[in-house]
């Protein structure tokens, strides 16, 4: 069953909106918010979701659009974040939405010929290891020889040698949608275009919002029993709108790719390079390869980060190093930027501010969820959804979403 697809299901559903006190209001379709929506609506629970422009709008269609543990968290031994991504890794591939979410390889050259086989060679195995048996196939390291047969556009001195790892990728927008119709499936009221423009309060408890149709500009109430806000970057303008102290703030951080014709390098896998500042992935995407990112604070508008000249540069002379046939800005075909949402941390570098994900309930009837990554959306969202539903009563079902396969699935 489509709800969006359907014209008649908006102006139905905007205008039973004020009908009925629901248990739960999500604010955000991004991957969070759909996520969150479908693990409420898949516990019985009545759920109305809310997005102000579409659904992934926000960072969710603008990541490097990789489900992994993350390599670079390995490195930085944070063994609890790789382990939990990789289990959400092997439910995806497996169970979960396995005609979206791919596996996929990359080559790690190695410039120094034996500590550094040794220490990646290590990191590598056990990311193997803290992914599950099987869920991909396991690491190999190659010889010079070898990876030069496999990725002949690379230079001859780019490496003395490498190895070639599998992690997985996902169409991130496409997955986000269907979880959000998914949702619908389950009974939820999903509805995009309509943003939250207050917050609706009974002395000190949250009891709803006050939405604008930015279809028609006419404003709607929807009365809650709880308010999830899952707006990403967006999450202080909650925080404005509440006037109510926080426990955390959201801070931006920008992320740039490029794209590039997928004839233009001849490499039959993808590639992740070390860079000064964290990596660099060449990714294989349908007719393309994406390659990203950068890591910069952003303190304009949230609604459209855009590519620098520098931030192009940056990714053009860190690939160069590597390829025998120099990329130039005459081989782009697009470009795109995201915003990562990282929860503050004193004075950090945002590359090294850790993606775990925090919930808050800064005002009675208000959740707030905030950092962590797409790979881990559905923790994130099974947590956000515990903590409104235990407001709820105690007999407030369990989240089902580790064995609930999204629309498309099955078959
Ligand atoms: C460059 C880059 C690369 C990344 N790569 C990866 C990767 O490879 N793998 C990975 O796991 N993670 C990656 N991430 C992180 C991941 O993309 C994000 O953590 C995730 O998409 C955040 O999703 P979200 O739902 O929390 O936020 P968003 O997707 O931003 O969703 C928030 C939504 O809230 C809506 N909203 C805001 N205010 C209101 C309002 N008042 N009313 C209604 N709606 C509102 C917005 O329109 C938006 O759609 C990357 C991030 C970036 C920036």
């Amino acid at each position: 069953m489509s709800a969006q697809l359907d014209p008649a299901y908006r102006a139905r559903a905007i205008n039973a909106l004020g009908d009925t006190e629901i248990d739960v209001l999500v604010i955000g379709g991004g991957v969070t918010g759909a996520g969150a929506a479908l693990d409420a609506a898949a516990r019985g629970l009545s759920v109305t979701l809310v997005e102000a422009r579409d659904f992934a709008a926000g960072t969710s269609s603008r990541s490097s659009k990789l489900i992994h543990g993350g390599m670079r968290y390995l490195e930085m031994l944070d063994f609890v974040l790789v382990r939990e991504a990789l289990k959400e890794r092997g439910l995806l591939l497996s169970k979960l939405a396995p005609h979206l979410v791919h596996p996929v390889s990359f080559l790690i050259p190695l410039q120094h010929r034996v500590w550094e086989r040794a220490y990646i060679g290590a990191g590598v195995a056990l990311y193997d290891t803290l992914g599950g048996a099987r869920a991909v196939p396991m690491h190999r390291h190659l010889s010079r020889t070898k990876a030069l047969e496999l990725a002949p556009g690379l230079k001859d001195d780019a490496m003395t040698g490498a190895i070639r790892y599998y992690d997985a990728q996902v169409d991130d927008a496409r997955h986000t949608m269907m979880l959000a119709r998914t949702a619908a499936q389950h009974g939820a009221t999903v509805l995009t275009r309509t943003k939250v423009v207050e917050l609706i309060r009974e002395g000190e408890r949250v009891v709803g919002a006050k939405v604008e149709d930015l279809e028609t500009g006419l404003e709607h109430t929807i009365r809650a029993r709880t308010v999830i806000s899952a707006t990403g970057v967006w999450t202080d303008d909650m925080i404005k709108m509440t006037g109510v102290d926080f426990p955390f703030h959201v801070r931006m951080s920008k992320g740039v790719h490029i794209m590039v014709p997928r004839e233009r390098l001849d490499i039959g896998t993808g590639l992740i390079m070390r860079t000064e500042k964290s990596v660099l992935f060449v990714i294989p995407w349908a007719e393309h390869w994406i390659i990203g990112t950068t890591d910069t604070d952003w303190t304009l508008d949230k609604n459209h980060p855009t590519a620098s000249t520098a931030d192009v540069q940056y990714l053009l002379d860190h690939v160069n190093t590597l390829l025998r046939e120099p990329l130039t800005r005459a081989d782009i075909v697009g470009t795109y930027a995201g915003l990562r949402p990282l929860m503050t941390g004193a004075n950090k570098e945002t590359s090294k501010l850790s993606r775990e994900h925090a919930v808050a309930e800064p005002a009675p009837g208000l959740f707030v969820i905030a950092g962590g990554k797409y790979t881990t959306y559905r923790v994130m969202a099974a947590d956000v959804v515990d903590a409104a539903a235990a407001t709820l009563g105690s007999d407030a079902p369990r989240s089902t979403t580790e064995s609930l396969p999204i629309l498309g699935a099955v078959g």
